[in-house]
């Protein structure tokens, strides 16, 4: 019965919404083969530690070459996987990827980096996720400190007491844990107290207006304070200019992610990145406007 009142809602579909609607019907039915078809590729994202001018740690963010629709954005393609369960499969792709990535650097003598892997809540709620994390960590021979995975308030949040659960699991083997995007859901401090974190990512939507609403200022500088007490470290989302920068710095957040540093770069791009600044005797130089 429902069913049919469903099927009989199309009619009221504009033709908008229609195209729109087989656009993503179509994004689905690849998402499908695209693992198989090896059409994904692990970018990595650099993490500066402005105090030292270095590289702290690389964010793995997912892309999704199609040979016919080009790069697709994940903002548009894990909302449809998260829905279809191909988050799973798809996922601990990328974590092997990345934990793989980050032990070949390693083993190539270059400097010594963590990596972040973002986890959405389909992939957080598996029932065997702390299995997978260790049999991937075990596979690829990675150590488990240089493994951190992200998570938002609002999936932490589902479920508080199953939350700190899994979190504590992940900790306990030495894996760092961070709340991405923090500010924009819906943050309860007392459980923000009880979660076992190591750092805060600041939502780049604060950052982004930050010479031009003063509210960003403020709202930065309470997380940054409430970071503080809580003895996390604090990370930056989306620094694009040096005012940002430079106010961030003031603010005593002393990681950060962004344009002004470097975008999300190809394993290649990533690995010759790297070893130039193996070269390099000084803090490198990410972008020509960045100076320490
Ligand atoms: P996120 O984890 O918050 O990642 C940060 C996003 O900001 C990335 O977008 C990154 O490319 C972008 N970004 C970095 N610096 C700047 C900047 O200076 N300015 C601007 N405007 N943007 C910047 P991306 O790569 O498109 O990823 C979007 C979101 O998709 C991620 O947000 C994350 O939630 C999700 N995502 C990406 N890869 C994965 C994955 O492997 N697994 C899961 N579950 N989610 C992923
Ligand atoms: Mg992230
Ligand atoms: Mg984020
Ligand atoms: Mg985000």
């Amino acid at each position: 019965r429902a069913k049919e009142q469903g099927r009989n809602n199309y009619q009221f579909y504009t033709a908008a919404m229609n195209s729109h609607a087989s656009e993503l019907l179509m994004l689905e039915n690849e998402l499908h083969q695209a693992l198989e078809r090896g059409e994904f590729v692990v970018y990595y994202q650099p993490q500066i530690n402005t105090n030292t001018g270095k590289i702290a740690q690389m964010e793995a963010l997912l892309r999704w070459q199609h040979p016919e629709f080009g790069l697709v954005s994940p903002a548009k393609f894990i909302p449809l996987a998260e829905e279809n369960g191909l988050i799973i499969p798809i996922g601990e792709w990328v974590l092997r990827t990345a934990c793989t990535q980050i032990k070949a650097w390693q083993d190539a003598g270059l400097p010594p980096l963590s990596v972040a892997v973002n986890l959405s809540a389909r992939q957080f709620q598996q029932p065997n996720l702390v299995e997978i994390v260790a049999r991937v960590l075990q596979e690829t021979g990675l150590e488990n400190h240089f493994l951190e995975l992200e998570i938002t308030e609002s999936v932490a949040m589902q479920n508080v007491d199953f939350s700190r659960a899994i979190l504590q699991e992940l900790h306990n083997m030495g894996v760092s844990i961070s709340m991405d995007d923090f500010g924009t859901g819906y943050s309860s401090l007392s459980y923000l107290k009880k979660f076992p974190l190591d750092k805060l990512k600041i939502d780049q939507s604060f950052v982004r207006e930050l010479a031009t609403d003063p509210n960003d200022g403020a709202i930065i500088a309470a997380i940054a304070a409430l970071g503080k007490v809580l003895n996390l470290t604090m990370v930056a989302e989306g620094v694009e200019t040096e005012e940002q920068r430079d106010f961030l710095r003031s603010l005593e957040c002393e990681y950060m992610q962004g344009y002004l540093f470097s975008k999300p770069l190809s394993p290649q791009d990533a690995t010759e990145l790297l070893q130039n600044y193996r070269s390099s005797p000084n803090p490198v130089i990410i972008s020509s406007s960045y100076c320490s």
